[in-house]
């Protein structure tokens, strides 16, 4: 292991708390075609309902943690999402 690249620029995001800390956003994709609308996870709900060392990066992510809401109300599967980190504005 190389320290010097572990450095500036490397950020290592495994918990909720860590996303939160780095200023980083979670964002909840619809799957279902029909669908496929997106939005924000307000971290610090998620934090108050998972907790800040939920790892997001194991080994389902948080897929289907998050559901569509849009979905649930039109009856279509609702779970079907996926999670992405999206890298603070600067
Ligand atoms: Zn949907």
């Amino acid at each position: 292991m190389d320290d010097a690249k572990q450095g500036e620029g490397e950020t290592r995001l495994e918990t909720l708390g860590d996303i939160k800390r780095h200023g980083y956003r979670l964002a909840v994709h619809c799957l279902n075609t029909a669908c496929g609308r997106g939005r924000y996870v307000d971290i610090d709900v998620a934090i108050a309902k998972l907790g800040s060392t939920y790892r997001f990066a194991g080994k389902d992510g948080m897929r289907g943690v998050y559901g569509c809401s849009s979905c649930r109300e039109e009856g279509r599967p609702h779970r079907n999402t996926a999670v992405h980190l999206h890298i603070p504005p600067r």
